[in-house]
């Protein structure tokens, strides 16, 4: 698809971006119906039209969009209909964003207890080594006052 992006599709990636993020901080923060609310008009948007596809005859594979669609659009359909899927499977409280400040990543908190609170071990680890320093120095501050 790398020969067909345009740059209109760009400017189509960014808002979408910005409204799948969306979906993210609602559903992490408890904000169930207005996570639905925004994946339902996402899906209006980005509407869903399975094709059988293949490049080369015998590599048959899934689009998600009719003949000629954007690649934004073939993208962004599939992004939303597997959140959309998603979150009648498992809840909108799934949607994480990462705890990590310095990171902003969304996740899907697939944790058999829904306690992830990082989108990965790299900001997990480096979070937890802050807090350690952290407590360290204060430690040191307290025993010198
Ligand atoms: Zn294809
Ligand atoms: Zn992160």
């Amino acid at each position: 698809m790398r020969d067909e992006v345009v740059e209109r599709d760009l400017a189509i990636f960014r808002r979408a971006q910005k409204r799948l993020r969306d979906v993210f901080e609602f559903g992490t923060t408890g904000r169930d119906i207005q996570a639905v609310a925004e994946l339902n008009a996402l899906l209006e948007n980005f509407p869903v039209q399975p094709r059988i596809s293949g490049h080369d005859a015998n590599d048959w594979h899934m689009h998600v969009t009719s003949r000629g669609a954007s690649v934004s659009a073939e993208y962004i359909a599939g992004a939303v209909w597997g959140l959309s899927v998603w979150l009648c499977e498992f809840g909108s409280a799934r949607f994480g964003v990462c705890a990590d400040e310095r990171c902003g990543n969304v996740y899907l908190d697939t944790s058999s207890n829904c306690c992830r609170r990082f989108c990965s071990e790299r900001c997990a680890t480096r979070s937890h080594v802050a807090a350690h320093r952290a407590r360290k120095k204060e430690k040191l501050l307290a025993s010198v006052m």
